[in-house]
């Protein structure tokens, strides 16, 4: 009985006290002219990464995984770094990450791998050995809302199956494309095994539904300040 009290109390200030940012990035380079807005708005520049890496690390901050979020106790001042569409800027990411002794989540799209501007299998193999997370981001970047339950399925196994096996390593985050769900995906990602999603909504992590992990999303002008002020309101 006394165990069992003890094992609310512990999820009720879970619940209650986390309230973890989790930080949105795609591209780690430098936008020039020629970018689309979309690209360009997709971008941080190597140099203001490193800035926020450095500034992430003056503030205390320990960068966790997606496994770490969902474990009880998180470590303390916990902040997640999340990287989508496995570009080939993320490997750069990774190293910087492994040289600031923090770690990272990169979610990937399994169909892309190894075309031009992507990873590469061995960069993922690589980034995985250095510690780094790698979670999945479906197998061609579709809106998984507007698939057949055969397609979502295979979208959402195939890619986990692939990314373990290049890894070995058990493969239980996703990153919803485009931020895309309903009820209906929800339910085959749970039925499939993975532990969380990643969504494009805003705000902080709360403990509140691993499935809809709201993120902070970083821009090209999104300085060191930009992001104490962001992760502040929960923007
Ligand atoms: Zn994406």
């Amino acid at each position: 009985m006394h165990c069992r009290w003890i094992v609310i109390g512990a999820l009720i200030s879970f619940t209650f006290s986390l309230n973890v940012p989790v930080l949105m990035y795609h591209e780690i380079r430098t936008p020039n002219v020629n970018d689309t807005d979309l690209r360009r708005d997709l971008s941080c520049s190597p140099q203001q990464f490193i800035q926020h890496l450095n500034w992430i690390e003056r503030q205390g901050y320990v960068t966790i995984t997606s496994g770490q979020l969902l474990r009880i106790p998180c470590p303390k001042r916990p902040i997640m770094l999340t990287f989508d569409d496995g570009r080939e800027s993320c490997y750069f990411a990774a190293s910087e990450l492994l040289r600031h002794g923090m770690r990272g989540v990169f979610y990937v799209n399994t169909a892309a791998m190894g075309k031009a501007n992507h990873l590469t299998r061995l960069q993922i193999i690589d980034m995985s050995r250095m510690g780094m997370e790698i979670g999945s981001h479906t197998v061609s970047h579709t809106d998984l809302r507007n698939l057949s339950m055969k397609q979502l399925l295979f979208e959402l196994s195939h890619s986990k199956k692939v990314l373990q096996e290049l890894t070995g390593q058990p493969i239980n985050s996703l990153a919803y494309p485009s931020g895309g769900y309903d009820q209906k995906v929800i339910k085959a990602v749970k039925h499939l095994g993975y532990f969380s999603a990643r969504t494009t909504g805003s705000g902080c992590f709360l403990g509140l539904d691993p499935f809809r992990i709201p993120v902070i999303r970083v821009h090209p002008s999104t300085t060191p300040q930009n992001l104490a002020r962001m992760i502040k309101n929960g923007l």
